[in-house]
């Protein structure tokens, strides 16, 4: 066994791709996060034909563990993440999904299920609801996955230890208790923001996996993932694509995902009393 594997880091050849869509169909936005139903649909539809698979996030944890890495896994399998848990996702996804036999983990913001979205700044010109219990459970019913994307949303790294901790702890105990053990292992970190103060955090509140942005640092707890933006309208995601095309837009995707801080900023902002504004 390598020492990088000893010391808990991912061994290289099982680095598998992770897609991660927020927001599929329903309403138009001015951000980037948007992906049209009928652009996800032909998607789905395309790589299931071309014989990509999917995999459960027990499979994807499975073959992360050392000296696993040759589990039988087919080369062109990935790992198909949902943020933000929007309500439009069993509309518009979990079906189209269903259908060609993909599944796909989903990231929850515990406080906000049930609700609306509260948490967002985005310029969707009305509040969208998110996925309620019962509507999780009968999908969680037909294998599909649930995860922690924390409690409220907030971008961890700006926050004390202790609010941080409070974050992932609520969201996990909630996930335990509404879904099961299998929802509590892992989580997405807010706009992909993580360091090593917040993988300690993670691990401390129990989670076995974290997911940020698109650079990964090889550890359990800052895995990678590539996000398909409003741009990515083939029929091939470029994350899945290894030519110019694919290295392109993960650079681009990491450059998007930098300026998702402008989104925190805004919120910061929008809870700050007014009185402490810059006038
Ligand atoms: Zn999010």
């Amino acid at each position: 066994m390598r020492i990088a594997e000893l010391m808990g880091e991912v061994p290289p050849a099982a680095r598998l791709p992770v897609l991660c869509y927020h927001r599929v169909g329903g309403p138009l936005e001015l951000g980037v996060t948007r992906v049209a139903s009928s652009i996800f649909a032909r998607q789905m539809t395309t790589l299931a034909r071309a014989g990509w698979k999917t995999l459960t996030l027990d499979q994807f944890a499975e073959r992360l563990r050392p000296g696993h890495a040759a589990l039988r896994i087919p080369d062109s399998a990935f790992l198909l993440t949902l943020d933000d848990g929007y309500a439009s996702l069993a509309e518009h996804v979990y079906p189209i999904l269903a259908d060609v036999g993909f599944t796909a983990t989903t990231f929850l913001i515990t406080d906000y299920v049930g609700r609306l979205n509260t948490w967002d700044v985005r310029y969707t010109w009305r509040r969208l609801g998110h996925l309620d219990w019962d509507t999780i459970g009968r999908w969680q019913a037909r294998g599909f996955h649930f995860a922690s994307h924390t409690a409220s949303h907030q971008r961890l790294t700006w926050l004390s230890d202790g609010q941080a901790a409070a974050e992932l702890e609520r969201s996990r105990e909630t996930l335990r208790r509404r879904l099961g053990l299998e929802a509590a292992r892992a989580v997405a970190y807010p706009f992909g923001a993580r360091d090593e103060r917040i993988e300690r955090l993670a691990t401390a509140a129990g989670y076995e996996l974290g997911f940020g942005g698109v650079h990964g640092n090889g550890s359990r707890l800052a895995l990678a993932r590539i996000p398909v933006y409003l741009w990515d309208v083939g029929s091939v995601p470029f994350g899945l694509r290894e030519d110019g095309f694919g290295r392109l837009s993960r650079t681009i995707a990491h450059a998007a995902n930098q300026c998702a801080v402008g989104t925190s900023v805004m919120l910061k902002l929008l809870s700050t009393p007014r009185s402490l504004l810059p006038s």
